[in-house]
């Protein structure tokens, strides 16, 4: 008898769906798996056949062929055990086929018929409703997470034998219902706590609004790393959708806790200097798996120490930076994942760290500083919109009261600027996103602004790019300024973020 049950594996961030299919017919008892690769097929047969014995249920001894359709599709993990133990039973009249339409079926199998969840289950469950599937069975641990696909309903089982008695229609299980975050206190830091650091907290302000990626330069211990954790407050809430695919991207990556499967923060990622190329960027064995910029995708991307990190994986954030997307090529698959991140790096101005430091001497040899500072190619800076100086707090601003504007205020200035751009757009775009023609088109400047800037370009020697990118963030000044054209202020503060940092020391 023939019989084929819905599921889905997931591929990049997305999900592709698989029709498990099960022909039993008389002959050489056999168990064989088509359309898996070679080395999990053994494993899932062991999974599958063990867990319907242990329930007690008849594994026939008969000529068995499953078939994971379409066959010349990569496909990976112990998603498919469910479904192969599902089929199986109804091809050899052990399950009524009457629940089964219209389902899809996710889960990972243990020896003892318990039911693990899959990672990706929140892309599997979009991509089953997208192609008219109505209902999902999956493991208890993925239920919150498939339950959030509006218009699927989604059945939670903790065991084979639970699945068995719902499908035979001995036992009812109720929908999982679909739980939205609630609200939690806040785990940004709040911008009220910083001290001092009017300079950076103004870049932060920019960043946010204009969507720019910033580096920060300072000795250790300026605040750097707070400033930076601040950023995640003062950018709008996530939409709907872009929660929707934040999880998404967490769900593939198994980050995202089964008690709370929807993200409605925006994403705060901080890798250590150390980490590794894949790591970064994304890859792995078989299908690639998103890295920290596409974790990063829709938050922030703070990266300490940035000379410090491997020049390949500072290089390879070059095409991210720029396009907001990477794609991967990994053993001929070629995902393509979003990387539309903030970037805030940080470092120290010299080795030692104390350059330009009233207080402290810098002990470092002109030709070592220089040597730190290449570790950053031009290629790569030229992406960053704004430098800023943090530096040492001032005795009277480490004792003061600490008087600094809270994020919430902060977040509105910026909510109204993005709504500017969205209205200028048609779309949620932001000026660090504009290319050299819109920029020309979208960035009228008055008169004397456009003095200064010619000025400018003189002085401090503007690239091209450079050039272009002083224009955007005076666009984003000018936007926080509520003004449509750019004027002679908005050009002159977006040229302060313009300099490396102590270049002239
Ligand atoms: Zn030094």
């Amino acid at each position: 008898m023939f019989a084929q049950v819905l599921s889905a594996t997931p591929f990049g961030i997305e999900a592709r769906l698989v029709e498990v299919q099960c022909d039993v017919s008389p002959g050489l008892p056999g168990f064989t798996v088509v359309g898996l690769p070679e080395k999990e097929v053994s494993e899932a047969r062991e999974r599958v056949r063990s867990a319907i014995r242990n329930l007690g249920l008849e594994f026939p001894q008969l000529r068995i062929t499953a078939n994971l359709a379409p066959a010349d599709l990569r496909k990976e993990g112990a998603g498919f055990d469910l479904a192969l133990a599902v089929t199986i039973l109804l091809a050899t009249g052990q399950l009524p086929p009457d629940r089964v339409h219209h389902t899809l079926f996710l889960g990972e199998l243990a020896l003892d018929g318990s039911l693990r969840g899959v990672r990706g289950t929140l892309a599997m469950a979009l991509a089953a409703k997208d192609a008219g599937t109505s209902q999902a069975v999956v493991a208890e641990s993925s239920a919150p997470e498939a339950a959030l696909v509006e218009g699927l309903t989604v059945y939670s089982a903790a065991h084979l034998g639970d699945v068995v008695s719902f499908l035979r229609k001995e036992k009812d299980i109720p929908p999982c219902p679909r739980r939205l975050p609630e609200e939690e206190a806040p785990d940004w830091i709040d911008l009220a706590l910083v001290r001092g650091q009017e300079h950076a907290r103004r870049a932060l302000e920019i960043a946010a609004a204009g969507g720019h990626h910033v580096l920060m330069v300072g000795p250790p211990g300026a605040g750097k790393s707070l400033l930076a954790q601040c950023l995640p407050g003062i950018l709008p809430p996530l939409t709907p959708e872009e929660a929707l695919e934040a999880s998404k991207i967490h769900s593939v990556a198994g980050l995202l806790p089964p008690n709370r499967p929807l993200l409605h923060r925006r994403p705060f990622r901080s890798p250590h200097h150390t980490i590794s190329y894949v790591g970064m960027v994304g890859g792995g064995h078989g299908i690639p798996s998103p890295g920290e910029i596409t974790l990063a995708h829709l938050g922030v991307l703070f990266l300490d120490e940035l000379p410090e990190f491997d020049r390949k994986v500072l290089e390879a954030l070059r095409q991210p930076l720029e396009e907001r997307r990477i794609t991967v090529v990994r053993a001929g698959i070629s995902v393509t994942f979003p990387a539309s991140f903030t970037l805030i790096g940080a470092m120290n101005p010299c080795p030692c760290g104390h350059l330009g430091d009233p207080l402290r001497p810098c002990r470092c040899r002109p030709h070592e500083i220089v040597a730190y500072r290449k570790k950053l190619s031009g290629p790569f800076l030229d992406r960053i919109d704004l430098f800023v100086e943090v530096p040492r707090l001032t005795r009277e601003e480490l004792l003061g009261e600490g008087t600094g504007e809270p994020s919430e205020r902060v977040r509105a200035r910026v909510v109204a600027a993005r709504e500017l751009q969205r209205q200028r757009w048609k779309r949620p775009k932001t000026n660090a996103e504009l290319g050299p023609r819109e920029v020309r088109q979208f960035c009228p400047l008055g008169p004397q602004a456009k003095d200064l800037l010619a000025r400018a370009v003189d002085r401090f020697a503007l690239t091209a790019r450079g050039y272009v990118r002083t224009l955007k963030v005076a666009r984003t000044i000018a936007d926080l300024d509520g003004s449509e054209t750019i004027q002679a202020q908005h050009v002159a503060e977006a040229l302060q973020y313009r300099a490396f940092p102590l270049d002239q020391v």
